[in-house]
């Protein structure tokens, strides 16, 4: 398969936009850093720029073997007897953008041409040929096709593989699902790195709420998709193309060109295909053998495992697969990750994994209501936006914890390069030297600043309150206090969190006597406490005083567990069948590898339940 526009150059036209995703909007942003906007609009590109756009190419280059591999007569004949033979006219069409659940094609002659349709003009992103293959991973994850294919030749013969043998292929025959599920990865990479590619874009106006919502949410998923400023150039020919007015943003222009008002998070991940309806219309109840509820590394540890092994599987999450760890830039105590991963990157592999394996994914389904009984479906889940209820045989409920964040302007722009919810040595070591802010009044924070103390060369430890006496215990604060290079701020707050890419500044506040500072500094430790995603759970669901879940020993005396033959699993609650994993659990180590290990241990728990029921 050959690529066309994915190796031209950037068009000067897009520097108006703003990248969605981070990674893309660095490397826009790079290409064109150094450069000058000539009279005619067009930026005149130096060397350093060149540079990078080299760059660019080469990891084209680099790539594209695995991006478009050919199949090999083995393979084709292991996919033949899943699919069908069909003759594509020329310019009749293969899949649309848009549609969800495209099938596989293989071309075995002729050729298919894939392209977007942006702003009326076609653009073709690829040519495909004998023995190539057509798609990217919205085959693998069911969701929304991002562009459009078509019969190039005047007759092509394709072999068309339904999307569910698919999935099942991917699983059952790993010669064929090898190349194609690396290839399906490296197109949609390639494809987020284009900068010619439109795919998804968001109109809104600079600054606004609710389009940097839309943004985030489509970053998450990781929808390819790019965020427009309807006063640039570009925006405002869109608006008046699309007959769109101030009242109508954000607007989501969708892969088929369609402009979408002011739309809610529900309506876009139904356009994109993240919202998979669990139930038929006439369906009062679906079952499963697991419900996951949380996508977190715990629940998508666990959802790898379950759904490799063959259960049954469902996976409900709020807003983004991912959890906690998809908003950290960097996770560097990762194991098999020398010189770590992003933890949207890791997550995402995750996901796909758990897809390729079979897991049903729902996303934005919140889980509102837990019922229980006693019966071979243990559960009943009431989800946001369904009219069915999910019956499952067990449950994992990996719903994590949210840190509590500090209200301080900026604050968002840092998180993960400057603003840390925990420090461990890898943060020690970044911040060797420098002044740094530990915020919180607790035990955490007490024991932060000490261990912070040892390399920094001051540590503020800011409190909202007038000492620590109430809050920290009394051997901490003393020894706290007679550090000498901690200083306690008491009644204070920060207010402002100031820098470029990485945090430099904050400013703070006594809130008695309204003075501010700015204080230089590469980190804030917010130790503020986090809360357990628990409160949607019946109280036949024990917790601790602070609302996290309990597990293993400590529910074995709980009134379901009475007159049982066997003793609660580590991970399983105090109703039997209904496990937690990670964060959430009560005792559990926060950590992204520990929640990953809980998820696939819980897992192992639910074998077990299910054994007793035959
Ligand atoms: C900024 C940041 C950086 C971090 N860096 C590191 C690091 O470098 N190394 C490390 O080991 N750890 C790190 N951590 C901690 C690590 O990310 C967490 O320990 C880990 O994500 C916990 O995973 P989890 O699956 O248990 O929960 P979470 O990650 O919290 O995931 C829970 C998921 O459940 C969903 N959910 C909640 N309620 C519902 C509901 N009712 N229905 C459906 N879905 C629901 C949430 O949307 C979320 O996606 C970091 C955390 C943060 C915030």
């Amino acid at each position: 398969m050959a690529r066309s526009v994915w190796l031209r150059r950037k068009a000067a036209s897009e520097v108006g936009d703003r990248g969605a995703s981070r990674s893309r909007t660095q490397s826009r942003f790079a290409a064109f850093s150094g450069g000058q906007r000539g009279g005619d609009g067009v930026l005149s590109l130096n060397q350093s720029t060149m540079a990078e756009l080299d760059e660019e190419e080469q990891f084209y280059r680099d790539t594209e073997s695995i991006a478009f591999p050919k199949l090999d007569d083995r393979q084709l004949a292991m996919l033949e007897p899943l699919g069908s033979r069909r003759i594509l006219q020329r310019g009749e069409l293969l899949y649309k953008a848009g549609q969800r659940d495209i099938g596989f094609a293989t071309i075995l002659r002729g050729e298919v041409e894939v392209f977007e349709l942006r702003d009326g003009q076609e653009q073709i992103l690829a040519t495909a040929g004998p023995r190539d293959f057509v798609g990217d991973v919205a085959m693998l994850m069911g969701t929304a096709a991002l562009a459009t294919a078509r019969g190039k030749a005047d007759e092509s013969e394709i072999l068309e593989v339904p999307a569910d043998c698919l999935r099942r292929a991917l699983v059952e025959l790993p010669g064929v699902s090898e190349p194609i599920v690396r290839a399906f990865i490296m197109r949609r990479r390639r494809l987020k790195r284009d900068h010619e590619f439109a795919g998804l874009r968001i109109l809104a106006e600079d600054g606004s709420r609710d389009g940097h919502q839309l943004d985030d949410f489509l970053d998450k998923n990781h929808v390819p998709h790019r965020l427009i400023d309807f006063q640039s150039e570009h925006g405002r020919a869109l608006c008046e193309r699309l007959h769109l007015v101030r009242r109508d943003l954000p607007a989501l222009i969708t892969a088929n060109g369609l402009p979408l008002r002011r739309p809610s998070l529900r309506e876009v991940a139904q356009v994109v295909g993240l919202l998979r309806p669990l139930a038929r219309e006439e369906e009062s109840e679906v079952t499963c053998d697991l419900a996951i509820v949380g996508a977190g590394p715990a629940g998508l540890g666990a959802a790898v495992y379950a759904a490799s092994e063959g259960l049954r599987t469902v996976v409900l999450e709020s807003y983004a697969p991912g959890g906690q760890a998809g908003s950290s830039s960097l996770i560097e105590n990762f194991f098999g990750f020398p010189t770590g991963i992003s933890g949207g990157e890791l997550t995402y592999s995750a996901q796909l994994q758990a897809y390729r394996f079979g897991a049903k994914f729902s996303t934005p389904a919140q889980a509102l209501a837990l019922t229980l009984t006693d019966g071979e479906y243990r559960a009943s889940l009431q989800i946001e936006g369904c009219d069915a209820n999910l019956l499952a045989k067990c449950v994992i409920i990996a719903t994590g914890a949210e840190y509590y964040r500090l209200e301080a302007e900026g604050r968002e722009n840092f998180e993960g390069c400057g603003v840390y919810y925990a420090a461990t040595a890898l943060e020690g070591r970044l911040c060797r030297g420098s002044t740094v802010i530990v915020v919180g009044g607790g035990n955490s924070a007490g024991q932060a600043a000490m261990y912070l103390s040892e390399g920094a060369e001051k540590v503020f430890l800011v409190i909202r309150g007038d000492g620590l006496a109430k809050s920290m215990s009394s051997y901490l604060s003393r020894r706290v206090a007679a550090k000498e290079n901690i200083e306690i701020l008491s009644n204070t707050e920060i207010r402002k969190m100031m820098g470029g890419k990485v945090l430099e500044a904050v400013e703070m506040e006594n809130t008695k006597t309204r003075e501010r500072r700015t204080v230089q500094t590469p980190a804030v430790f917010s130790l503020i406490g986090a809360r357990p995603c628990t409160a949607w759970l019946p109280p036949e669901i024990e917790r601790d005083e602070k609302g996290f879940i309990k597990t293993g020993q400590p529910v074995a005396g709980s009134p379901a567990w009475r007159g049982r033959d066997r003793l609660p699993g580590p991970l399983e609650t105090s109703w039997p069948g209904i496990f937690a994993a990670g964060d959430v659990r009560s005792g559990s180590v926060k950590r992204c590898a520990a929640a990953v290990g809980e998820g696939g241990t819980a897992v192992e728990g639910v074998h077990d339940v299910l054994r007793t029921y035959k």
